[in-house]
């Protein structure tokens, strides 16, 4: 039987990961709106990778014969300002996500709870990865400034990110 407490905060967890998908969704969904089709390929990597994190957790809790409960996901935003925006939003985000992931790992090592300290350890891992990404994006972005010309060479590079 899993840690019940361990077991709670990994179904809010499973939340946070989908509400990631869909804020990432709705990123993508506003660049194709100002036909950067590049940026919204990239978000809607981004938005599956995610998902693939919730069923990471969704595994978890089963295999160590938990109860997975899903939870109701928030509305993301709608409308944002530009591209740097956007990835000013994403780095912010992942920044959060970080915090909610060092959480779960006091939290594991406070209940000894050593099989999700090693599952979790992935995630940690992971999210140096993934503010890693978006503050390269931002600060590329602050590069190009208002330069038309970059930022579609950049639509076109972040338009080439593998799905794997
Ligand atoms: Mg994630």
């Amino acid at each position: 039987m899993p840690n019940k407490t361990i077991q709670d905060a990994m179904n809010v967890q499973i939340k946070n990961e989908l509400y990631s998908a869909y804020l990432y969704l709705s990123m993508s969904a506003y660049c194709e709106s100002i036909n950067l089709a590049g940026f919204a390929h990239w978000m809607r990597v981004q938005a599956q990778e995610e998902v693939g994190h919730a069923v990471k957790f969704y595994g978890f809790i089963h295999d160590r014969g938990g109860r997975v409960v899903l939870q109701a996901i928030d509305q993301p935003p709608v409308e944002f300002q530009s591209p740097l925006d956007v990835f000013e939003k994403t780095l912010e985000h992942e920044q959060k996500v970080t915090a909610m992931i060092h959480d779960l790992y006091t939290l594991a090592v406070q209940e000894k709870d050593y099989a999700s300290q090693i599952f979790l350890q992935w995630f940690v891992t992971e999210q140096v990865e993934e503010e890693n990404n978006a503050s390269q994006i931002v600060e590329t972005l602050e590069m190009i400034g208002d330069s038309r010309q970059a930022l579609l060479m950049l639509d076109r590079e972040l338009g080439r990110r593998a799905t794997d």
